[in-house]
């Protein structure tokens, strides 16, 4: 079976259809979240539904349970706060069930998915190093950690009781005696200085993970985001990818 795993949607429907696309052509059978549907894009409400048409399967990231006002925006910076604002006023409250509705881990066979640093899954920590991984090979029980937050792909893998090391290749066969946590990067507003739409997809019989690059209409997001009123800051950042 392939698993398409995607994180950080951010409310950017050109992102996610493209990814949607992309999977279906590599025969993609089940979808992953690793949350942060919602905040800072202008398709909040599209891409909820698009993720329920397609049956996604996954867990909240800190934008959902800021919008439903269940983490205190103060650990916010001042664009998200902005981003949640205007997200809660467009969502009616099939929307709001859905976003509640969603587990904060979420376990798929041997996949262990959860938004940020899963030893404490509500303390949204940022998993930035390969140091960081390290100390969190330990709060997960199954293989293959999956998560998200940074907007920043990271691939780890643990063997033993060795350190953690990174995968800097896009592809690799998962090992039998080995650990993984892997952040897939952000679908809506990757960070590491390429635009392009991150996504990965997991071979759970072939036991191959592969990371993806998908291009989609940032201009036209850039228009949506300009439309919405939303601070002209989160266009401008989907151009360079930061
Ligand atoms: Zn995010």
């Amino acid at each position: 079976m392939k698993v398409g795993v995607l994180s950080d949607i951010h409310g950017n429907l050109e992102a996610l259809t493209a990814v949607l696309d992309f999977f279906s052509r590599k025969g993609v059978e089940r979808i992953l979240s690793c949350g942060d549907i919602v905040g800072y894009g202008p398709d909040p409400v599209a891409c909820i539904e698009l993720l329920q048409k397609v049956g996604a399967l996954g867990v909240a990231g800190n934008h959902e349970l800021g919008v439903l006002r269940k983490t205190p925006l103060a650990r916010f910076n001042p664009l998200a706060v902005i981003g949640i604002h205007w997200t809660g006023d467009q969502l009616l409250d099939g929307h709001r069930f859905y976003l509640d509705g969603l587990p904060l881990v979420f376990r798929f066979g041997p996949l262990h998915i959860v938004h940020a640093a899963p030893a404490e899954p509500a303390e949204w920590e940022y998993v930035f190093s390969v140091d960081d991984a390290d100390e969190q090979m330990g709060a997960f029980f199954t293989d293959i950690c999956l998560i998200g937050h940074t907007h920043i792909p990271l691939m780890t893998e643990k063997v033993a009781k060795q350190p953690a090391r990174m995968i800097k290749k896009e592809g690799f066969f998962i090992r039998e005696d080995a650990k993984y946590l892997i952040n897939v990067g952000s679908v809506g507003q990757p960070r590491d200085g390429d635009p392009r739409a991150a996504c990965m997809i997991i071979d759970l019989n072939e036991k191959q993970i592969t990371l993806y690059r998908v291009e989609y209409d940032i201009a036209r997001t850039q228009e949506k985001i300009r439309r919405a009123g939303l601070p002209e800051e989160l266009a401008l950042r989907l151009a360079q990818g930061r």
